[in-house]
């Protein structure tokens, strides 16, 4: 399959590889720029005729190309997250089974389920970046990132844990995800 299918399935970092590659520089992740950079489809329940069955959303392989579908009805932070979601499942080559329409993810191992949730609050509520913009709260991370609070408040409970020299802890990549968005945290200080 020549896709962005298992791109990132044996790197460290996957999430700030790619809004480096991306060349990601402000909040809230523009989650579709990302997707159209790996040429992964984007479609409404409605317009794509999938049936998603009460999940949020899904991801469907046409012809060997990525469409992630999703619930037209999700607000906004739901559906970036639900988006995110599948992105990570797809980049991370989580295993596929074969549908009657196209193939998707066989989600019956709960660890890819939990992969893919923490890939999708890592690719858009990035630590270095949080910490620059000092956010702390639940209620500032959520708005600033867009993403549902209850994301936010894992990502706040997170930051509280790391104290307050966090920034010299960070690896060289985190570093480099930080100075990408060094002019939007900047433009935001004061
Ligand atoms: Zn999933």
């Amino acid at each position: 399959m020549d896709t962005v299918y298992g791109k990132y399935e044996n790197s460290k970092n996957p999430t700030e590889r790619i809004l480096i590659e991306c060349n990601v520089k402000s909040l809230p992740v523009d989650i579709f720029l990302i997707a159209n950079k790996y040429e992964i489809n984007i479609m409404r329940n409605k317009d794509a005729g999938a049936i998603l069955g009460g999940k949020l959303g899904a991801t469907l392989f046409c012809n060997g190309k990525p469409i992630i579908v999703y619930d037209d009805k999700l607000d906004t932070e739901t559906k970036l997250i639900t988006i995110a979601h599948e992105v990570g499942h797809i980049v991370l080559g989580h295993p596929l089974k074969d549908g009657m329409l196209a193939r998707t993810f066989s989600l019956t191992d709960p660890r890819i389920e939990k992969a893919a949730n923490i890939f999708a609050q890592r690719l858009l509520a990035p630590f270095p970046v949080l910490l620059g913009l000092g956010l702390r709260t639940a209620e500032e991370i959520a708005s600033t990132c867009s993403i549902p609070i209850d994301i936010a408040r894992d990502r706040a409970k997170k930051i509280e844990s790391y104290g307050k020299n966090s920034y010299i802890q960070f690896s060289p990549i985190e570093k480099n995800v930080y100075e990408q968005f060094r002019g939007f945290v900047e433009s935001r200080a004061g």
